[in-house]
């Protein structure tokens, strides 16, 4: 998360700082977007009093399913539990593996080395909950008052206010708006005056769905309870191609695991493909991409090839996708009562989230307190 006016060393001037900002002790904080982030954003506005409100564009919050699972570790992790209202209970109950009672584990696997295995999982030395999006959703969103329905087309600032407008031809007026709609975030073109700076990455991807129970359930079980990456450590980085599989969510009897695995490979094309001209993912039927998939894993070993094997053509979602990413810097952006937050700032991608994840997540409480001090910070004596 990156709230980016924050981090931009403009604001620290007097003169930059908006004008409510120094007058009024308690600003009006509008959000965009109840993700992770906006709703994150919304428990810390709350638990210090500031007032907000949280729009959102789906018309509920079980409209469209939520994605699969998150991973939360280290100082993310922690400061995650030290910082949210304790009235939400604990965050072991958003656990993608319940109602099973496995620790979260994750392993690498080699094609090469087929009998090597290394990895990590949650124990004594650290703790990892694999969150089943849905539910940590669902966790997050007790307590707030989301205004469902809304979708922001279009921002106007002032010196005094910002106000944001709604498809449904309502509006919204506040001292600080923040845009934690994701990826495609209508405030951060706002920021921009319009410039795009959303990039296809150098990825293809495709994905592919299925249930397993039985001996299937138990073997992918054994490969990992929460997420594994295969990959060929004999070639080069402009060759690779890896398979996540993973878990997405345990039946409630315990007796299914509802699966996905994306392939992932270095296409050095994707980048020069754009909205117009999209990658050919995007307009592939589901056979094509499962004939892709068998052919690009064909010389995995069976059982780390399984979930290729298992996923039938109506598993693989047609059109595809193209992962995108988004990344700013904090001088390409103007000091103002306008922020962007989350993947709205920059987007996670599977290519470089594992390792900075954590460093992010932690910047973004750190950020976030941050604000929260600030805005409701008496105003300094004439
Ligand atoms: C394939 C893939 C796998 C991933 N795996 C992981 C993982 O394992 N672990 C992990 O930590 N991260 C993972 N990520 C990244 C993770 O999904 C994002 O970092 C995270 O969801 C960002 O949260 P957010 O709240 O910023 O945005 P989002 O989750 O995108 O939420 C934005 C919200 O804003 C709403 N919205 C959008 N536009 C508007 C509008 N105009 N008006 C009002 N509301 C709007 C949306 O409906 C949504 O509810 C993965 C990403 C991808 C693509």
């Amino acid at each position: 998360m990156l709230l980016a006016s924050i981090l931009n060393p403009k604001i620290q001037q007097e003169e930059h700082t908006p004008r409510n900002m120094a007058e009024n002790h308690s600003p009006h904080v509008l959000i965009i977007g109840a993700g992770m982030s906006g709703l994150t954003l919304a428990h810390q506005l709350k638990q210090n009093n500031i007032t907000f409100e949280i729009f959102e564009r789906d018309p509920d919050g079980n409209a469209r399913a939520q994605g699969w699972a998150l991973s939360l570790f280290g100082q993310a992790l922690s400061d995650l539990e030290a910082t949210m209202p304790a009235e939400l209970g604990p965050i072991d109950q958003t656990s993608h593996l319940l109602p099973l009672d496995l620790p979260a584990q994750f392993v690498f696997y080699d094609v090469t080395r087929p009998g090597m295995r290394v990895g990590v999982k949650s124990d004594e030395t650290g703790k990892i909950i694999r969150a089943h999006r849905q539910r940590l959703r669902d966790w997050l969103l007790q307590g707030l008052d989301v205004q469902f329905g809304k979708r922001l087309v279009e921002v106007n600032e002032s010196a005094e206010k910002v106000t944001v407008h709604f498809e449904d031809g309502t509006s919204a007026t506040g001292d600080i708006l923040v845009g934690a709609e994701g990826t495609r975030s209508v405030v951060r073109k706002h920021i921009l005056k319009g410039q795009d700076v959303m990039k296809p990455l150098a990825l293809g991807s495709i994905v592919g769905e299925v249930a397993l129970s039985g001996d299937d359930f138990a073997s992918q079980l054994k490969l990992a309870h929460s997420g594994y990456i295969v990959m060929n450590s004999t070639l080069g980085s402009d060759d690779q191609s890896a398979i996540f599989g993973a878990l997405n969510k345990v039946s409630d009897d315990g007796k299914t695991g509802y699966y996905y695995y994306i392939l992932l490979w270095v296409d050095k094309q994707a980048p020069l493909t754009d909205d117009k001209n999209p990658s050919w993912t995007v307009g592939a039927t589901s056979e094509q991409l499962a004939a892709f998939a068998h052919e690009k894993t064909k010389s995995y070993p069976d059982h780390l090839r399984g979930l290729v094997d298992k996923v039938p053509v109506k598993g693989y979602k047609s059109p595809g996708f193209q992962l995108q990413g988004v990344q700013l810097e904090a001088h390409q952006l103007p000091a103002g009562r306008v922020l962007v937050v989350g993947d709205a700032a920059h987007s996670m991608t599977p290519c470089k989230s594992r390792l900075q994840r954590p460093l992010y997540a932690r910047s973004e409480l750190i950020i976030v307190k941050s604000v929260v001090r600030r805005a409701s910070a008496p105003s300094p004596t004439p």
